[in-house]
């Protein structure tokens, strides 16, 4: 019904409450992205990031206001639409008892080897799995407890990328990476945005919130500054 979006992400007058009486977690947000933007949110725990991610991902519907992917409201899309054009790594992964290669496909399993292979590269992933002696075919435990931090965050970008959707939602994805890590995580999401696709990043970290377009800070709830990098 809805042609691929070019990656053009709104959101008018965002607000949430998980309380239905309570103080918005979410309130009055406003944000507009070009494709090939990237977009920084930071503040303080509990600021109402991952649920501004959450909302701009369509997984809740807000209370006020709307999200919209080359201006459709995201709430128009079937689940399978959003899932091919939005990729959502969440700020903690779920993981399963499996192989790696069906921790990355359970939601996937019509994506080829050549797609699998390109997105694990992308989130650095695939140098490391083809260092296992079962490489793909690894067993991991009962919530990734065979999985090292680092490699439990490579394996949820890896999922979001999957499909190469043109928007793409990351909650604190350097998470658990070491400094040389978050510098490539750095490097491909420049390059990823270069090549045209949206990003929306949640993060602490300087390096990778510097490599942003615009940074917004938020506090309860709010965007209360935003701009480039240098000016925040
Ligand atoms: P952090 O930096 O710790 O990840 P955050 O900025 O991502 O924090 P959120 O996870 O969006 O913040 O949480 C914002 C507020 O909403 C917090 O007060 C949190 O306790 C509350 N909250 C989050 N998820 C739920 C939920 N499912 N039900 C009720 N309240 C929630
Ligand atoms: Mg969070």
């Amino acid at each position: 019904q809805f042609p691929r979006p070019s990656g053009l992400l709104q959101a008018e007058n965002l607000t949430f409450r998980y309380i239905p009486d309570g103080q918005p977690t979410v309130d009055t947000v406003n944000i507009t992205m070009k494709p090939g933007s990237m977009l920084g949110l930071a503040g303080r725990n509990g600021s109402g990031k991952s649920t501004l991610l959450k909302l701009l991902m369509g997984l809740y519907k807000p209370d006020v206001g709307r999200v919209m992917l080359d201006g459709a409201d995201v709430s128009q899309f079937s689940r399978a639409d959003l899932a091919d054009w939005v990729g959502y790594a969440p700020q903690d992964p779920m993981l399963f008892t499996g192989t790696i290669r069906d921790n990355l496909l359970r939601a996937a399993p019509d994506i080829d080897d050549e797609a699998l292979i390109l997105a694990c590269t992308r989130a650095g992933l695939h140098s490391f799995v083809i260092d296992l002696p079962d490489g793909y075919s690894t067993q991991i435990g009962e919530a990734g407890g065979r999985l090292a931090g680092g490699l439990r965050q490579r394996l949820s970008l890896a999922r979001a990328l999957l499909r190469d959707p043109p928007v793409l939602l990351l909650d604190e994805p350097s998470n658990n990476l070491d400094p040389m890590g978050e510098e490539t995580l750095r490097r491909t999401l420049i390059e990823l945005a270069s090549g045209g696709r949206t990003i929306v990043l949640v993060s602490h970290s300087v390096q990778l919130l510097t490599a942003c377009s615009v940074i917004a800070l938020m506090d309860h709830g709010k965007v209360v500054q935003a701009g480039p990098p240098n000016d925040i």
